[in-house]
């Protein structure tokens, strides 16, 4: 694997590489890298002939500056697993070579309906933040195709939608969530959850396949209202429990037995902020 922590240099190699016909997969992270992370890179890898992996832990996304702060690094792990898992290039910039003059306070996305619900709501400004992030990152990786995993369900979405508005020729690519044995999904942040809560947290995926089981059984905030009210009973404090359309994202409140469904969550467990989500009816 080639470490490159300069955006020219890595550009210099990818020209190269594609006036020879290589084609580039993305797989952009925040590093603490985990399996779902690695499954990214192993799709990237049978797609096309050179991949490209991102770390920089991007500071306009976090709208609480305390998670920026604990956000777990582990570079020295992460380099194992992307030479492991046979990646080519890890692209490692500093703040300032993605944000050179500091961070941008004018840049504005324009993310309509995306930006007011979810974790647009609950997480004010995050998405500007992984617009601001991921339009440098393309410019600089100009990939053919950009690998994103489901588990961040509304960001693929919002990054869906940038890549229509500036980067038209790139193709994206949504990998299936990688869970635990017990069904939590995989995320950097369970690193930094006490044994306790780490006991506590694939209540999060029952709560969904809860909701997956009673879908035409009940009515649908009978279902959002039993799976918020599980997840209180073991301790989590709840932002959301919703369903919505799992192709607009239009919160349901009605099922017409058809409609394609998602139902999302975001809970604490003490300090740390879990998501997950469960497709209803594939
Ligand atoms: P992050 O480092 O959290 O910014 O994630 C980098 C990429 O990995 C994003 O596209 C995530 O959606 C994806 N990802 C994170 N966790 C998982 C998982 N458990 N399964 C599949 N993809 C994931």
């Amino acid at each position: 694997m080639i470490l490159f922590k300069k955006k020219g240099d890595l550009r210099q190699f990818l020209d190269k590489r594609k006036n020879e016909g290589s084609t580039v997969g993305f797989v952009p992270t925040m590093g603490a890298l985990h399996q779902g992370h690695i499954s990214l890179i192993e799709r990237s890898r049978q797609d096309n002939s050179i991949t490209v992996c991102s770390i920089f832990v991007n500071p306009t996304q976090f709208n609480d500056p305390r998670d920026f702060e604990k956000y777990p690094i582990t570079i020295e792990q992460d380099l194992q697993m992307l030479e492991q898992a046979e990646c080519d290039v890890l692209f490692l910039p500093s703040g300032d070579e993605i944000y050179p003059g500091g961070l941008p306070s004018h840049e504005k996305f324009d993310l309509g309906y995306l930006e007011t619900i979810l974790e647009g709501k609950y997480r004010p400004g995050h998405f500007q933040g992984v617009c601001m992030v991921v339009k440098r990152l393309l410019e600089i990786v100009t990939p053919d195709l950009l690998y994103l995993g489901q588990k961040d369900y509304q960001q693929c979405m919002v990054i869906k939608k940038l890549i229509s508005d500036f980067f038209p020729g790139i193709k994206t690519y949504i990998c299936p969530i990688i869970r635990e044995a017990d069904g939590l999904a995989m995320s950097s942040r369970n690193k930094r959850l006490s044994d306790d809560a780490r006991k506590r947290a694939p209540a999060i995926y029952q709560s969904l396949k809860a909701v997956q089981e009673s879908l035409g059984k009940e009515s649908l905030p009978a279902l959002k209202k039993n799976a918020t009210t599980r997840l209180q009973q073991q301790g989590f404090k709840v932002d959301y429990v919703d369903i919505a359309d799992a192709g607009t994202l239009q919160v349901a409140d009605e099922w017409n037995g058809k409609q394609k469904l998602v139902a999302l969550v975001a809970a604490f467990l003490g300090e740390v902020r879990l998501i997950d989500n469960l497709l209803l009816n594939q």
